[in-house]
């Protein structure tokens, strides 16, 4: 019996890898055209941007260990743990260790598919074709759209846009910065130095919006809100946009993991809505299905680490 995943995301690709060390036959369908999902970015000018995830921290032991061997083979790198807020800060909040890809975030995705039966550019439609367990590893709206009866997690998860905007200047205008959170703001949430964040010093800055700015046609307004923010004296001089429908849940689930009519569903809507919670969740719904095979161990849809 194959297990199918449906999801190359953080997420799938965690729980794919799981069963597959395990020796259980899985296989991974992806309607993009590459692994990734929102570790998604883009090409500015020549030069790769992430236009997704910001960054990632780890906290769990085993995404830590997992996140020691990207650092190793050089994927990853310790970049931020300075970040500046505008607007009101939260008290005693300390800063983690924000770590960023050199290569684009995009490029863990790759790492982890290494080895797995992946196929991409196949939008599944309908459940039914297949005979074996089926995980949908996605944002509850998508799963929704195959699995109709998911559309009530997919509400009760409230899941918001976002826009993020890169924006390339003809040379770097403001004073050294990692990222920043800029909070209570009408149009941006979050703004990252990508030049600091790949380590190359490229002149490039990548914002994220509110939900009420996620319209394509508001890249101007996230350029105008950048140089109002940073007193730059120059506009942009080439702007790469990407809409994210579903950028994160604004309630996520305190379970790692949901069933919905015997299919498993998992993502970042379970737990804190990060790259890690991803990872957790496709690792929880993979080690559900193996104690399932195996009862000696009690199967949980609580947060198994
Ligand atoms: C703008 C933005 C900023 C973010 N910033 C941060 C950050 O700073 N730090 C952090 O930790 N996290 C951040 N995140 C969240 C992080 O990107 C996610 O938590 C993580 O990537 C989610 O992984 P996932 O596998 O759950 O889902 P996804 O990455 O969304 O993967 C789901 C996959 O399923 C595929 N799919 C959907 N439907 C189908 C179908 N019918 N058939 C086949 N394939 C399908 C999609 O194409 C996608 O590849 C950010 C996200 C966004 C959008």
């Amino acid at each position: 019996m194959t297990v199918v995943v449906i999801g190359a995301g953080v997420a799938g690709l965690a729980c794919a890898r799981v069963l597959h060390d395990a020796g259980v036959a899985v296989r991974v369908l992806e309607r993009a055209a590459a692994p990734g999902g929102r570790l998604g970015g883009d090409v500015v000018d020549g030069r790769p941007v992430d236009l997704g995830a910001a960054y990632f921290t780890a906290s769990d032991p085993g995404f830590a260990a997992v996140v020691e061997g990207w650092h190793a083979a050089g994927l990853v790198h310790p970049w931020s743990g300075d970040f500046r807020v505008y607007g009101p800060a939260p008290a005693g909040r300390t800063q983690p260790v924000r770590w960023a890809a050199p290569g684009g975030l995009a490029a863990l995705a790759a790492e982890l598919a290494a080895g797995l039966d992946v196929t991409c550019g196949v939008a599944v439609k309908d459940l039914t074709v297949f005979d074996g367990p089926v995980v949908l590893a996605m944002p509850a709206p998508q799963a929704a759209e195959v699995l109709p009866a998911a559309a009530g997690l997919a509400a009760a998860q409230d899941w918001q846009p976002s826009l993020a905007v890169a924006l390339r200047y003809g040379r770097q205008d403001w004073k050294p910065l990692t990222g920043a959170f800029v909070n209570d703001h009408p149009v941006l949430t979050t703004l990252c130095d990508d030049g600091s964040r790949r380590g190359d010093g490229a002149p490039v800055l990548v914002a994220h919006t509110t939900p009420a700015f996620a319209i394509e046609s508001a890249a101007g307004d996230v350029e105008a809100a950048v140089r109002e923010l940073l007193d730059l004296p120059r506009a942009a001089v080439a702007v790469a946009v990407r809409r994210w429908p579903h950028a994160r849940p604004s309630r996520p689930s305190d379970s790692a993991f949901a069933q919905v009519e015997g299919v498993y569903l998992a993502g970042d809507g379970f737990g804190r809505p990060r790259v890690e919670a991803a990872w957790l969740s496709g690792r929880s719904v993979a080690r559900a299905m193996l104690d399932y095979q195996n009862p000696k161990t009690p199967r949980t849809a609580s947060r198994a680490r």
